[in-house]
């Protein structure tokens, strides 16, 4: 395949059932590759153990199939790929952005709560602590300030989604002002969605990201993490999101919206895709 070719993925976590915001975020990844005659691939985002199940990662498989999708490459497992992103870690670690945090939810609240104007994500309580000392007890997080100095100007992201179509510059205020100093590193799984998913779409040799509008927000955070591990930009297309008859979101809890469900309701993949007011695919 040339290497110019499209290459999207779905990369959904099996922590519940999917639904018919997944379904949508699926058929939305491999119609964009096919337009473009290239192909969806399939991640498994299961680093987060104690909520990932084995049987939930089967029935993505199952109602993706039922779905009419295919993924012609191995599934990719992030359960599989720690040492990649501890070594994606140990690059921003050499870069001097990190630092180890040992500050708890509460002691984060405590610190917001404190009458000095809007509050930045993280007080950053531990800025000034360094990876010298970090130990078992602690999280790694990116100095945001710093990280955005280190990569330089410039810096941006084209998105082709239809809401916020366009390039959008990062803006280092935005960033400091409102993810800040995110955390790289859990400290129960040694890694974060963050450092995973930037990896990941490198070594998927994704060149579009489809995914939801709720991400968007964190797409200036992924360029970055790109740029400071060399890694390459791909383009990004966050979709509408498909919320249930009150307008609200759709969450994994929502079993009432689960693929399954309307499955076991006798519903055809194509009534489905009507549903989400998606066109079926020509035969
Ligand atoms: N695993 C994430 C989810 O299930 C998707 C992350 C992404 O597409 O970047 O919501």
């Amino acid at each position: 395949m040339p290497p110019e070719a499209c290459r999207t993925r779905f990369a959904p976590s099996p922590t519940g059932l999917l639904h018919l915001g997944h379904a949508f975020s699926a058929l939305t990844a491999q119609a964009r590759a096919a337009a473009a005659g290239g192909v969806m691939l399939l991640r498994i985002e299961d680093i987060d153990t104690p909520r990932c199940k084995p049987e939930f990662e089967a029935a993505i498989f199952e109602d993706l199939r039922w779905l009419g999708l295919e993924w012609p490459e191995p599934v990719l497992r992030q359960s599989e790929r720690l040492q990649h992103y501890r070594a994606a870690l140990d690059r921003l670690i050499a870069q001097e952005l990190c630092y180890p945090c040992r500050c708890t939810r509460r002691d984060i609240r405590a610190a917001q709560a404190a009458p000095h104007g809007p509050a930045p994500a993280y007080p950053g309580t531990c800025r000034g602590r360094s990876m010298a000392e970090a130990g078992p007890q602690d999280a790694i997080r990116l100095d945001m300030a710093r990280a955005i100095e280190v990569a330089g100007p410039g810096l941006g992201f084209v998105e082709t989604g239809p809401e916020r179509a366009g390039w959008h510059a990062l803006d280092a205020a935005a960033l400091c002002g409102g993810l800040g100093d995110v955390v790289l590193a859990r400290r129960d799984i040694g890694t974060s969605y963050h450092v995973a998913v930037v990896a990941d779409d490198a070594a998927q040799g994704i060149t579009e990201v489809v995914r939801g509008m709720d991400l968007f927000d964190q797409t200036p955070l992924h360029r970055l993490l790109q740029a400071l591990l060399g890694l390459p930009a791909p383009v990004w297309h966050h979709h509408r999101l498909i919320r249930d008859a009150d307008g609200r979101r759709l969450a994994k809890r929502d079993d009432a919206r689960a693929i399954r469900r309307y499955r076991a309701e006798g519903w055809t993949p194509e009534r489905l895709r009507a549903r989400l007011g998606l066109m079926s695919p020509a035969p």
